[in-house]
């Protein structure tokens, strides 16, 4: 049966199609293969050629998204640590990716590597480890690296990638000392190469339609921004293990999932803020929470007067909400910072409603921003001065939850 036919016979209500002038249309005459039937057009008294009941070839359809661009142009891409965000969400993502492609792999664990690198279609060529690593100088496939190591270890492994000449895409959070982010900013001038934060948030479709929602003043003035970000520390979980130790972590969960809740406010409101206010709170006596710390209730003042209550935890349940409250209605994202399956609810003078946004992975999505940033010699949305303001708040929470007051940021410093 052609895509026409209904109960086996042509159904003509479909010619709404055939008429359209959308995407479909354009794309295949741009590519030269509009055949005649698409190219007349016309009402009921002028049919075009309607197809018939054999196999034939058809020309290209209407596309709902934008085929990827051929491989050959594609930016290379090098995962460095292939641990469990690398294996369950990024290297899954470059399937969805369109102007970026998985060309080599850095691990300490060579058998895992070759394993990787069989399922991805990696050459064996291109593969380093923490050692044969600053050879990627003369691998021309890579053309950016991305940092997937503990936190402690991004700032000498974009250093050492700058070196080699690459671009470098760098997990959150930047790094673990305001001087190491400035290393980092630094050593991407020095090389002409191009430094983005992998803010993937900033690319999730619920959360954009959010921050747009909120620029265009659905929810009035907006006054106040909450955010919760918390989980279960797992000590038998590998990926855990180095996250409660310090010199690797660099913080507990303020640094680790805190900086989800410090984005959402930052960019809902659009601002900087000028004050902060922390508190720090530990499960007793827990081993987890011996160099880290556990819980952190934070609150951030901006110049407009918008202030936002932030949380960040390690020992209590998942909870991954953003809520944005204005003078005319509120905003939830909840979750809002899942890999997928956010929710946002608009409570505004049109009443409730749930947004329907179309799911699309926010890590093709930030990977392709990067690439594209680099091929059009264009800043990225999220650059290394996005990493260092976070790091330089985070900082601030925990200067203030020491000293048991507020701390008053420098927003020029922010911004240099
Ligand atoms: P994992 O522990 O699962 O992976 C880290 C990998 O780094 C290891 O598998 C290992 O790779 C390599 N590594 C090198 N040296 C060390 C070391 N001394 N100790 C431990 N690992 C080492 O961690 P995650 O994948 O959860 O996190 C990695 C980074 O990604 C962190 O910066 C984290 O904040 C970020 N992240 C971001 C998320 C997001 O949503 N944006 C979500 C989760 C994490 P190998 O064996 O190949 O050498």
């Amino acid at each position: 049966m052609t895509l026409f036919e209904k109960d086996g016979r042509l159904d003509l209500s479909r010619r709404l199609f055939l008429r359209g002038t959308g995407g479909g249309l354009l794309m295949g005459s741009s590519l030269g293969l509009v055949g005649p039937a698409f190219a007349q057009g016309g009402g009921a008294g002028n049919l075009p050629e309607l197809p018939r009941s054999r196999p034939t070839g058809r020309p290209i359809p209407e596309m709902e998204q934008e085929m990827p661009m051929e491989p050959g142009r594609r930016l290379g891409w090098a995962v460095v640590g292939l641990g469990k965000f690398a294996l369950n969400q990024i290297l899954p993502s470059f399937a969805e990716s369109r102007s970026s492609k998985l060309v080599a792999l850095v691990s300490g664990n060579r058998q895992k590597a070759e394993q990787v690198a069989s399922r991805y279609g990696v050459d064996t060529h291109n593969l380093y480890d923490y050692q044969t690593f600053d050879r990627i100088a003369d691998n021309p496939d890579v053309d950016v690296t991305y940092i997937i190591l503990p936190n402690a270890l991004h700032a000498e492994y974009t250093v050492r990638s700058f070196k080699a000449g690459k671009h470098v895409f760098c997990e959150k959070p930047m790094a673990v000392t305001v001087e190491e982010c400035e290393t980092m900013i630094r050593a991407g001038r020095e090389a002409d190469r191009k430094l983005m934060v992998a803010y993937r948030a900033q690319f999730e479709p619920h959360n954009v339609e959010a921050i747009r929602r909120v620029r265009e003043g659905e929810i009035g003035p907006l006054h106040l921004v909450t955010s919760d970000h918390g989980r279960i520390l797992d000590p038998k979980d590998p990926a855990d293990q180095w996250r409660m130790v310090k010199s690797l972590a660099g913080g507990g969960s303020l640094y680790d999932i805190g900086i989800y809740s410090l984005q959402a406010a930052r960019y809902l409101t659009g601002e900087e803020p000028v004050e902060v206010f922390g508190q720090i709170s530990n499960v007793k006596d827990d081993p987890r929470f011996r160099e880290v710390e556990d819980r952190v209730a934070f609150q951030l003042r901006f110049p407009s007067g918008a202030v936002a209550n932030l949380s960040s935890s390690y020992s209590t349940a998942s909870v991954k909400r953003i809520q944005a409250f204005g003078e005319k209605g509120s905003l939830i994202l909840d979750p809002g910072t899942e890999y997928e399956g956010n929710k946002l609810t608009v409570q505004s003078e049109k009443g409730r409603q749930e947004v329907k946004v179309k799911e699309q992975s926010q890590f093709a999505a930030e990977m392709d921003h990067f690439s594209q940033s680099v091929m059009e010699n264009r800043n990225p949305k999220t650059p290394g001065e996005e990493g260092l303001r976070d790091v330089r708040i985070l900082q601030a929470i925990y200067r203030s939850a020491q000293e048991a007051k507020p701390v008053t940021l420098d927003v020029t410093a922010s911004t240099r």
